[in-house]
């Protein structure tokens, strides 16, 4: 009965580690949920008006598919200002979250055939978006020592005739590490060497620690941005997943691709998130420091602490609100846990903690835990992960 494709795909592993802890709540049981992909935070006021107004203005028709123009022009003013990228209006397309964004990219330039390389451990959606579109992913391991980060020679080493493009995330999810501009240039001569597409995720943009400035490998050099689709969004950087308003930048020609694309399928983002998403770039901006800042605490807090468990280490992340602690010399302690999710699944019935387990991101090595959840939550939960596994 299902297409090809249908029965290719798996349904998000994070969404549904997020809705097992949210049932479990829902039946009385105390859960914290390590599991989350978006913050803690509430959307902005001032963003909740110009949505409220523009119900109110009647602002509830279709608009252009590829998104209004003052938001088009916010978002323009946006890539000058935080990565010196110089776009015009037919540059930009804003879909339904930066993950329709990516998966309007990979109906306009996947093919069977193609092969597309997801340096791993990687975002859950990357593979198969790919999948959905027919072509072949192909993972290249990254390694704690290197920060998670790909490098160059890696990188060439997978490539072949068919690889079309390279799908890069900055600061990461899950790894919450974000890539320097030495390795990103080295990326970059990889790329223009074997003429591939980069898509650049930077969606954790916004989300940087300890002075880590994110660079984007569009704005390396011409060249570069011509072969580069950024991605990004208002999710993460003003607490709006709900709102569903995400953006690209790239070659006029896949820009408008994805556009026709777009207007074939869900037609524009909603009119009135639109409206919102303009106040998001052009009003205040403090509400991202603070976030931050309280992202921050939570992070040094959670590190120190997961690094004070034996059998656990973990890479202090630089970027999102991910931690991503090495728990393989956990596994074999006891008959019952010999993989990430043996572990996630023990912590879950025995600790009352969610979280997801680094399989779903490619590498069994590693867990990861959001801490996009209250430093009291965080707390209570390292307490009784602590407990838990001292009974191993
Ligand atoms: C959250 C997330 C997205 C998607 O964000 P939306 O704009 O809500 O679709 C994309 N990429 C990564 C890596 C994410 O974690």
């Amino acid at each position: 009965m299902l297409s090809d494709r249908a029965k290719r795909i798996k349904p998000s592993p994070t969404l549904q580690m997020d809705a097992k802890a949210k049932a479990m709540k829902a039946e009385g049981i105390d859960v914290i949920n390590f599991g989350v992909g978006e913050p803690d935070f509430d959307t902005p006021e001032n963003i909740k008006e110009a949505a409220i107004k523009a119900i109110k203005d009647g602002f509830t028709k279709y608009t252009p598919v590829g998104g209004i123009l003052p938001l088009k022009d916010a978002i323009i003013e946006k890539f000058k200002k935080d990565n010196n990228l110089d776009y015009t209006r037919d540059e930009i397309i804003v879909s339904c979250g930066a993950k329709h964004s990516l998966y309007n990219i990979a109906q306009a330039l996947f093919s069977a055939g193609d092969e597309v390389i997801i340096p791993s451990p990687y975002w859950v959606s990357y593979p198969e978006q790919v999948l959905l579109n027919d072509a072949t992913p192909v993972f290249v391991k990254t390694y704690e020592k290197d920060s998670f980060m790909l490098k160059a020679d890696a990188l060439e080493s997978h490539i072949t005739p068919k690889t079309k493009a390279l799908i890069l995330n900055s600061p990461s999810n899950p790894t919450g590490l974000a890539y320097d501009k030495k390795t990103l240039e080295e990326i970059a001569e990889v790329v223009l060497k074997h003429n591939l597409y980069v898509i650049s995720d930077e969606i954790y943009e916004k989300l940087v620690y300890d002075g880590v400035e994110h660079i984007s490998i569009a704005s390396l050099s011409k060249e570069m941005k011509e072969k580069t689709i950024v991605v990004n969004g208002l999710s993460k950087s003003h607490a709006m997943t709900g709102w569903r308003i995400g953006f690209a930048a790239g070659p006029k020609e896949i820009i408008k691709a994805m556009t026709s694309i777009q207007s074939q399928s869900t037609s524009n983002p909603t009119s009135i998130a639109q409206k919102a998403a303009v106040e998001a770039l052009t009003g205040p901006q403090d509400f991202i420091g603070k976030m931050r800042e309280e992202f921050d605490k939570r992070r040094k807090f959670l590190v120190s602490e997961l690094n004070s468990i034996p059998s656990i280490s973990c890479l202090v992340p630089t970027g999102a609100f991910y931690a991503f602690p090495n728990t393989s010399a956990l596994y074999g302690k006891s008959e019952k846990i010999s993989s990430s999710s043996d572990l996630a699944l023990y912590l879950l019935e025995e600790a009352k903690v969610a979280l997801v387990p680094g399989s779903a991101f490619g590498d069994d090595d590693y867990i990861r835990i959001s801490y996009a959840t209250s430093m009291e939550d965080i707390k209570k939960a390292i307490e009784r992960i602590k407990e838990a596994l001292q009974k191993l």
